[in-house]
């Protein structure tokens, strides 16, 4: 029943919220169809056309899922119309990352609790695999808590798009399917159909646009470098942020989340930003956030540079050798209350002492001559 409508929860969404953190194996069956359907290639093969889709259905979808669901409606650095946010919720809910208010709601809560033990998807708490897929499983991570997204949650529209959440990814890969048929009719010469088209144009590029992004879930917390010394363990990476177009600067996002853009410098390509960019101008979207000079300011400045590599040597070690950090300081400190706890039973090194025991010598010997 919730797979048909997401607010379903008999015992309630609170109760749901505090189940035990583990896979439900009935709702990895859609993931598990996801992956099994690209497998569709052996039977419907490739051509030219469907591939080129499947690239630019990835293309599109991640922007929709950096530029929409992250950037508007988990941080809102971004205005637009009633009208447009419509469109923009569809555009993402056309990715199959469920709906914009339940997508909103974790991301916020992951801001929240960054690699702290509530942070629904740490590597660092729960490993990478959870991090990457599993936590989508768990049922205490199904529901959406709307008291979290109130200023999202005041929009029925919104409401019944994150509620029937299956509704667009259906349309969608119906939409791709009808496409194949139509071209097939119409333009033979591409070599494409109905079902190669559903297969690349809906399961591949799909599946590929879950794994890029959950990359940013697992990957962006344990790949790339830190240029901001931030509570969690975010990290900037090119890689990352060119398969995600513009969202691998994890660690930039991390340390200041208002901003449209997340890379912070020219040189750090976000090609979500950019294309969020050109649509201000044609005034369907406004009111963009930019970077404050002075976060810009502190990660340029290079004593915070330096500082920053020290505690990221620190990061080096694993969770599992952090006993060690503990252990080592306080085995110098024994070492040093020992030796200190030690000098009042010896002799006073003092100026006059070693003076006294110098001269004792020579007194005493003076003095063995002396009346
Ligand atoms: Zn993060
Ligand atoms: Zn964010």
């Amino acid at each position: 029943m919730q797979w048909f409508d997401a607010d379903h929860a008999p015992g309630g969404a609170d109760a749901m919220r505090r189940e035990p953190d583990q896979v439900d194996w009935v709702r990895c069956i859609p993931f598990i169809i996801l992956h099994l359907g690209c497998l569709g290639v052996i039977w419907t093969g490739a051509s030219w056309f469907a591939v080129s889709a499947a690239a630019a259905l990835y293309a599109v979808r991640m922007a929709a899922v950096t530029g929409v669901y992250h950037r508007y409606f988990s941080h809102k650095t971004y205005s637009t119309s009633r009208p447009m946010q419509f469109f923009l919720a569809v555009l993402g809910a056309t990715t199959v990352q469920r709906g914009p208010l339940w997508w909103a709601y974790h991301h916020r809560h992951h801001h929240q609790h960054s690699d702290g033990p509530e942070d629904a998807h740490s590597p660092h708490v729960h490993g990478f695999l959870w991090s990457h897929i599993g936590w989508i499983t768990s049922r205490r991570n199904f529901p959406t808590d709307y008291s979290k997204v109130r200023d999202l949650a005041r929009f029925p529209e919104l409401v019944f798009l994150n509620r029937f959440d299956a509704v667009v990814p259906a349309a969608f890969a119906a939409a791709t399917f009808f496409a194949g048929a139509f071209l097939r009719a119409h333009a033979p010469g591409l070599h494409t159909g109905p079902w190669q088209m559903l297969v690349w144009g809906f399961f591949i590029s799909t599946t590929a646009l879950f794994h890029g992004t959950s990359c940013i879930n697992s990957m962006a917390h344990l790949m790339g470098r830190r240029r901001y010394s931030t509570q969690d363990d975010s990290r900037n990476s090119f890689i990352l942020a060119i398969i995600t177009l513009g969202e691998g600067w994890h660690n930039n996002h991390h340390r200041y989340q208002g901003a449209t853009r997340n890379g912070f410098f020219w040189w750090e390509i976000d090609i979500t930003y950019y294309v969020l960019r050109c649509l201000s101008w044609t005034g369907l979207i406004w009111d963009l956030k930019d970077v404050p000079q002075s976060v810009l300011d502190e990660g340029a400045h290079p004593d915070h540079r330096e500082s920053v590599a020290a505690a990221s040597q620190v990061h080096l070690l694993h969770p599992e050798h952090a006993p060690l950090r503990r252990i080592v300081p306080a085995a110098a400190a024994i070492a040093v209350a020992t030796v200190n706890a030690a000098y009042p039973a010896a002799p006073k090194r003092t100026g006059a002492a070693v003076h006294s025991d110098l001269s004792g010598h020579a007194v005493g010997q003076q003095g063995a001559r002396a009346p």
